[in-house]
C-alpha cells in the first residue's frame, strides 16, 4: 500500500495529461459500514453512472478501467477507502488505498485530483494517547483512526498502608510521605514510558488523560520534548476501552486541524489590506499564483467554481477566452479552483483544505498567504 505523505501526494499532482482528461474517483469501503462488497460496488455504480451521462469528458474507457478494480476484489485489510486515477488513453492508472474513509465523489479533470488526500494527510498525523493514575500508566500510538502501538506499566502502592487502622500519627505521615514518594516515581516511569514511545514511533501531539492532580503531576514530568507537542487533555481514565480511546483521540485530532484551520484563515484575514501579504477570493488568489507569490493556499473544502487555463503558458484566469500573458486561446474548465490546487501543488505552495470553517466561507472561500 502506497504511503500517503506529502511528496506521494506532489507527483500524483504533476501528473498532466497530454490532452484526455484523468478521472478520479473516491470510494468509501469501510468494511465498518459497508460489510459486502456489494454495498460499495452499488455506491461505484451509481457514481459511474452519473459521470456518463452528466459529464461528456468523462471517458468511458476509464469508468470501465475502475469498475473493473474494484469489481475484481482487492485486498481490503486495513482499507477504509480508495482513490483512484485513471487516464487510459496515456496509459496512467494509480490506486491509493487509504486506511481512512473518504466521502465519495467523481472527479474529470486535467490532473488527478488531489484535494481530499491533501486534507486527509494532516489528519493523518500520529497522536499519543497516556492514560495514567497513581499506580497505572498505558501509554498509545493513535494513527489513521487504529492504535497502532502500546505500552503498559503497573506499580502497585503497598496496601497495608491504606487497611491499617491503628498507628502512631507520626508513623502515618512517614507512610503518607512514602506513598507520595512511590507515586512520584511512577509518574516519572509513566512519562519515560510515554518519551519511549515518542523515541521509536514518533508522534506529532501528545494528550494525558488522568485526574487533575495526577494530571498536573504527570505533565510536569514529561521530557520537554513530549511538554512541547501537549496538546488537549482527553477524558479518559487508564480503564477505558479501546473503542473509547480510537473515538476521544479522533476527535482531539480534529481538533487540532481545525485549530490550525482556524489560525492559517485568522492569518489570512490579518494579511489582507495594508501590507498585501495575503489575498482572498479567486480572482485575486489566481492573479498571486500565475505571479507565483503564493506561500500557502487556503480553499474551502467544496468550493467549486468555472474559469480558464491557458494551455500555452499555464497561467489561470477567472475569465476567458484570451490569455491575458500571452494572447493564447485559453481552454475552459468547470472546476478552476482544482486547476488552482492543482498548480499551487506543482509549485510548491502548501496547501490547506479548510473544512467547515465558515470564516474562509465569508472571505471569498479562497485566498493565499503571500511569500512576498
Ligand atoms: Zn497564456
Amino acid at each position: 500500500m502506497p504511503v500517503l505523505t506529502e511528496t506521494a501526494i506532489r507527483e500524483l499532482a504533476a501528473f498532466r495529461s497530454s490532452g484526455p482528461p484523468v478521472v478520479s474517483c473516491y470510494l468509501d469501503v469501510d468494511g465498518r459500514r459497508q460489510v459486502r462488497p456489494q454495498d460499495y460496488e452499488h455506491r461505484l455504480d451509481a457514481l459511474l453512472r452519473e459521470a456518463s451521462a452528466s459529464d461528456p469528458k468523462a471517458s468511458p474507457a476509464d469508468l470501465e478501467v475502475i469498475a473493473t478494480y474494484v469489481r475484481n476484489g482487492f485486498d481490503r485489510s486495513g482499507v477504509r477507502g480508495l482513490a483512484m486515477f485513471s487516464c487510459v488513453a496515456d496509459r496512467f492508472w494509480q490506486v491509493l488505498s487509504l486506511p481512512v474513509p473518504v466521502s465519495n465523489s467523481l472527479m474529470v479533470n486535467s490532473s488527478p485530483a488531489v484535494e481530499p488526500l491533501e486534507h486527509l494527510v494532516h489528519e493523518l498525523e500520529p497522536l499519543g494517547v497516556l492514560l495514567v493514575d497513581r499506580q497505572r500508566a498505558r501509554m498509545f500510538v493513535h494513527q489513521f483512526g487504529e492504535l497502532i502501538e502500546r505500552a503498559e506499566l503497573f506499580e502497585e502502592l503497598p496496601r497495608e498502608y491504606d487497611s491499617r487502622d491503628e498507628a502512631s500519627r507520626g508513623s502515618r505521615e512517614r507512610e503518607q510521605h512514602h506513598t507520595d514518594a512511590l507515586v512520584a516515581q511512577h509518574l516519572r516511569h509513566s512519562a519515560e514510558v510515554a518519551f519511549r514511545l515518542h523515541r521509536d514511533r514518533g508522534f506529532a501531539h501528545l494528550t494525558v488523560g488522568a485526574t487533575d492532580d495526577t494530571y498536573a503531576a504527570t505533565v510536569a514530568v514529561l521530557h520537554p520534548y513530549l511538554r512541547e507537542r501537549l496538546t488537549h487533555r482527553i477524558h479518559l481514565g487508564v480503564g477505558a476501552t479501546d473503542a473509547e480511546i480510537r473515538a476521544a483521540a479522533l476527535a482531539i485530532e480534529r481538533r487540532i486541524e481545525q485549530e490550525k484551520e482556524a489560525a492559517l484563515v485568522a492569518r489570512l484575514r490579518d494579511s489582507v489590506g495594508a501590507h498585501g501579504r495575503g489575498v482572498v477570493g479567486l480572482v485575486d488568489t489566481i492573479a498571486a499564483l500565475n505571479d507565483r507569490r503564493v506561500g500557502t493556499l487556503l480553499v474551502s473544502d467544496g468550493f467549486v467554481e468555472s474559469g480558464w487555463r491557458c494551455p500555452s503558458c499555464g497561467s489561470l484566469a477567472r475569465k476567458g477566452p484570451t490569455c491575458r500573458v500571452d494572447g493564447a486561446e485559453m481552454i475552459h474548465h468547470d472546476d478552476i479552483v482544482h486547476e488552482v490546487v492543482d498548480m499551487a501543488l506543482r509549485t510548491g505552495c502548501a496547501v490547506e483544505v479548510c473544512v467547515g470553517n465558515a470564516d474562509l466561507d465569508v472571505l471569498g472561500r479562497i485566498g493565499a498567504l503571500l511569500r512576498y
